[in-house]
């Protein structure tokens, strides 16, 4: 099963993927966590995705596209794919479905974590990530048990660069102006589902599960 997962940036998006991975088994693919990965090592693709990225712009498809569709035909993936944060736009889209094509692969559903824009940047102003595996931790809505340390594996959280000032907004305008039009696009492959993602994230959890079930029986 290959899955889609579209959110805004503080949607929930991660938190969310990262679970119904698990609960699905398939493997979590983050384009965002492929890129800090680049960049923590330095590498030719990271010095240049580097600069889009604090800035809130998106990375050019040419970086972009090889990079993720690489790392899907990687054959812990063979058996099913969450994607996180691609495709973000409908030539990523489009290029993505080629992609699996090629491979005799489809995307089964593309998932939609709705939530209000002053939610979201409420949440994101109180966003910290942990330094080691990118698990995620909201001060307000849902906090560490141990101030600044993952509950997972104890290393330190830190607020991403691009989480503080005017590179939030720009990030959701991006989404709201150029990602939204994913929408139209899985919704007219009838591939789309809907789910509230402003709620408690167990409730969340479940509607997520309880959708994808019914979709793709
Ligand atoms: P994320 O962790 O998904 O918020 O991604 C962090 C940043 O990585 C984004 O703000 C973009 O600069 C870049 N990025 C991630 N995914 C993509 C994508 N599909 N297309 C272009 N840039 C991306």
């Amino acid at each position: 099963m290959n899955i889609v997962l579209i959110g805004a940036q503080g949607s929930g998006k991660g938190t969310q993927s990262r679970r119904l991975a698990q609960a699905l088994k398939i493997c979590y693919v983050a384009s965002g966590d492929l890129f800090r990965k680049e960049i923590s090592e330095q590498t030719e693709l990271g010095v240049k995705a580097k600069a889009f990225i604090e800035r809130g712009d998106l990375v050019p498809n040419d970086i972009t596209v090889p990079m993720v569709l690489g790392r899907v035909v990687e054959a812990d993936c063979v058996g099913g794919v969450l994607l996180d944060g691609f495709p973000r736009t409908i030539v990523q889209a489009q290029a993505l479905d080629n992609g699996l094509q090629d491979v005799a692969r489809a995307v089964n559903c593309a998932v939609y974590l709705m939530v209000p824009r002053d939610i979201l940047l409420h949440r994101l102003s109180g966003r910290y990530i942990c330094k080691a595996q990118q698990h995620v931790y909201n001060v307000n809505t849902n906090p560490p048990k141990v101030a600044g340390r993952c509950d997972i594996d104890g290393s330190d959280l830190y607020q991403r660069p691009d989480d503080r000032g005017d590179a939030v907004q720009k990030r959701l305008d991006i989404f709201f102006n150029e990602t939204i039009q994913l929408l139209d696009y899985y919704r007219k492959h009838q591939k789309l589902i809907e789910v509230n993602g402003n709620q408690a994230i167990d409730q969340v959890h479940a509607d997520l599960v309880r959708a994808i079930t019914e979709k793709v029986k």
